[in-house]
């Protein structure tokens, strides 16, 4: 048993594990994080959807398919996955992180989603993680990258470096919240730079964030990258907005 794994045992005796969405106490902790009642509610994305930026299908009559977005607009990632849907359960839990600066929660949901299997995601075709980067002063204010928090689990699980400094924000953008998709690709364009073009040169780079909502930000990312050299892009997120595409 490592020091880790005892500490956290210790810890479960003194603090017993509490659901990340609700208050109840949770009997079985062994990689739970969620209680058996709001486990249940969470709508796990993992078949009919676009192969490419993963958006599930209300029906799939037939087969899997390119998603019209990506037909007309192909994204510069290669794919895009998440966990599950944005929606009660994950929904509530991600705000209580992000927004109730807890970073014990961040941990847990990182955990959460390295343990989750991607249905058709190979992790041995990557050989770094790069978390969205924050600007500066929105990271002064939450005091954490929640994206980093959820990169170092994966990159514990699978092995890979987490490389943070690599990909900076260097314009500050108001939130993206609100607005349509082509409004959030405008107000996202040439926020990102790329601190070592020399490290992303032939890489093959997973990028992770909470929330991929138009996919703008996280295309936009995608793109610097490849622009510096990087060989293949793609993108896993805790979770996503649905917007059910037929
Ligand atoms: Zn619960
Ligand atoms: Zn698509």
């Amino acid at each position: 048993m490592s020091l880790r794994e005892l500490l956290n045992d210790v810890s479960d005796i003194i603090f017993p594990p509490q659901c990340l969405a609700c208050v109840e106490i949770i009997n079985q902790p062994a990689k739970q994080v969620f209680c058996s009642t709001c486990q249940e509610k969470i709508s796990f994305i993992t078949d009919n959807f676009c192969p490419i930026c993963g958006v599930p299908f209300l029906v799939c009559p037939a087969g899997t398919h390119i998603c019209g977005n990506c037909l007309v607009n192909k994204p510069y990632y290669t794919q895009a996955r998440a966990v599950a849907g944005f929606e009660t359960v994950i929904m509530d839990a991600i705000h209580k992180f992000k927004y109730g600066r807890n970073v014990s929660t961040g941990n847990s949901l990182g955990l959460f989603m390295a343990n989750f299997s991607f249905p058709d995601f190979n992790f041995s075709e990557y050989s770094l993680l790069i978390p969205v980067p924050l600007h500066i002063k929105r990271l002064r204010d939450r005091g954490f990258n929640q994206s980093l928090l959820l990169a170092k689990e994966i990159g514990e699980k699978y092995n890979l470096p987490v490389k943070f400094s690599l990909l900076k924000r260097s314009k500050f953008t108001l939130t993206q919240t609100g607005l349509n998709k082509a409004e959030r690709e405008k107000n996202i364009k040439g926020a990102f730079v790329v601190a070592n073009r020399e490290k992303v040169k032939g890489e093959n780079i997973i990028l992770i964030d909470d929330v991929y909502t138009t996919g703008a930000t996280v295309n936009e990312c995608a793109k610097v990258l490849l622009k510096a050299g990087a060989q293949k892009v793609s993108v896993l997120t805790l979770s996503r907005v649905t917007q059910k595409q037929a």
